[in-house]
């Protein structure tokens, strides 16, 4: 089956569905806005991460080659995401006796460790801020020379008057920007929408971090990395930019108004694709509060991280997604029953198809496929898409080697290792001395209760859990399973 064609996408700029048409029609220019790195990713964080591997995943299915920018934000990002408070990697050094470099290598390798776990592909470019700050100095350059900014109190502040479609990203109004001043409002500002673009006095003097400029000795606002890094990495003017909702009113604003003012050209960016936001409790999770959850925190409940992707891919990206426990439980038995309906047709075929669905250019499956293109071509419908891929494994009209080829197809896009799920066999293919390891701990666990001694009985299943290994309980014994079936 040929690449499907049609695919529109939700752009934030102009507030509709449009089709998408790539600037250069083999390639796509794609930026994200990655983490800033003081502290672990929190699960609403991976959510925006999911999205833009569904989004990734999709493009190459729909034939273009995609290059893949993501920022590592290691410096400039205040504990507002305007001007204001304390640089989030200073403070978070300081709270831990660390230097700033190595919370943010600690956290950078976290951050890419949880994105493997959740099989979300690596971008092509990763780039950190700290390594460009030269990029940015040049930019701010063109900024200035362009006339959109002004030097008060020692801080270069990009003005926003001189930027007639300030903004239009976020529907906002220029005239209220202009005037509408904030409560603890920088009073070098001459408008109330204006943002730093270079620091070198912030009313805090511990900057760990700081660079000599034309301008003197500090550090770079927040925004301007990502419009110095994506111009770097994807030129003047590009495809996509990606990122939660939260950034459209400040951080997207601004990426647009530096960019544009420097270049001259417009639009910087054809698509901005924006992801809703994960709540809890009907809260906002943050990562700057503190109590948030983690990949691994849900790992140490019993769930594999695909559980959490599955979760994910169940709600359309621009809708708000309400996680619970019971929601993610729900997840990982419909997980469950996947991996079981897969072992099923597989037991039915003489031997398991490899990837792709070159032969299935007709007949039913084909149909499932081309529906399942259709829902990921009308805004990543990811919901619609998971409902193809159940319609089809369980349609007696299909046959199972067609079934287990065409869903092997689909998760090239879904990323569920389907392949694996569909071949998994209990304890097949355990390492041995791992199955021994199992198999003492069991006895001793069975020793220590016979002991009643129950904190050591506790403290091996906790120890077996934070390997994967789940124990079961039962009439037979004791039983063993990984966390993920
Ligand atoms: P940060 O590391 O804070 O710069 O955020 C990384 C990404 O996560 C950004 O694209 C945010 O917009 C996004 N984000 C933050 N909180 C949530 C949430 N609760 N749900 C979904 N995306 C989020
Ligand atoms: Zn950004």
């Amino acid at each position: 089956m040929g690449n499907p064609s049609k695919l529109s996408l939700y752009n934030t700029l102009g507030r509709q569905i449009q089709p998408f048409v790539a600037l250069d029609p083999q390639k796509v220019g794609l930026y994200g806005c990655g983490p800033t790195v003081y502290n672990y990713a929190h699960i609403g964080n991976l959510r925006a991460y999911v999205t833009h591997d569904l989004l990734v995943r999709t493009l190459r299915r729909f034939g273009y080659a995609v290059d893949y920018v993501m920022n590592i934000t290691d410096v400039g990002h205040l504990s507002d995401d305007a001007d204001e408070g304390e640089d989030k990697m200073v403070r978070s050094a300081e709270e831990r006796g660390k230097t700033v470099m190595e919370i943010a290598e600690f956290y950078t390798q976290a951050f890419f460790h949880d994105t493997e776990q959740l099989n979300i592909g690596k971008p092509s470019v990763v780039c950190r801020a700290t390594e460009h700050i030269p990029e940015m100095i040049e930019l701010i350059k063109r900024i200035e020379a362009n006339g959109h900014t002004y030097t008060a109190g020692g801080n270069v502040y990009f003005d926003i008057s001189t930027f007639p479609r300030y903004g239009d990203l976020a529907k906002l109004r220029l005239e209220e920007l202009k005037t509408g001043a904030r409560i603890d409002e920088d009073s070098n500002k001459r408008n109330g929408g204006d943002f730093v673009l270079w620091f070198t006095k912030s009313k805090f003097e511990n900057q760990a971090l700081v660079w000599d400029s034309p301008w003197g000795r500090g550090y770079p606002g927040w925004h301007i990395e990502c419009s110095a890094m994506s111009l770097k990495y994807l030129g003047e003017q590009f495809d996509i930019h990606a990122g939660g909702i939260d950034h459209i009113p400040v951080h997207h604003t601004n990426e647009i108004a530096q960019s544009e003012s420097a270049t001259g050209k417009s639009p910087w960016v054809s698509y901005w694709v924006h992801n809703e936001f994960l709540v809890i409790d009907r809260g906002k999770m943050s990562k700057s509060s503190g109590s948030f959850l983690t990949l691994q925190s849900l790992i140490d409940e019993g769930f594999h991280p695909l559980d959490y992707r599955y979760f994910l891919l169940g709600g359309h990206y621009r809708s708000q997604l309400q996680f619970s426990m019971e929601a993610l439980g729900g997840a990982k038995n419909a997980r469950r029953s996947l991996g079981d309906r897969l072992r099923h047709l597989a037991s039915l075929c003489d031997d398991i198809p490899s990837l792709g669905s070159e032969n299935l250019s007709q007949g039913p499956a084909n149909d499932y496929l081309e529906r399942f293109n259709a829902a990921l071509g009308d805004d990543l419908s990811s919901p619609r898409a998971l409902a193809e891929l159940w319609g089809l494994i369980r349609d007696p009209q299909v046959e199972p080697r067609e079934a287990l080829a065409a869903a092997f197809d689909m998760d090239q896009v879904l990323g569920l290792n389907l392949a694996e799920e569909a071949v998994y066999d209990a304890n097949a293919g355990e390492d041995p001395a791992l199955l021994a390891q199992i198999e003492e701990l069991i006895q001793e666990r069975n020793q220590a209760k016979g002991a009643k001694n129950f904190a050591r009985a506790d403290e091996i299943r906790d120890q077996l859990k934070s390997q994967g290994i789940l124990l079961e309980d039962g009439p037979k014994g004791t039983a063993w399973k990984r966390a993920s079936l």
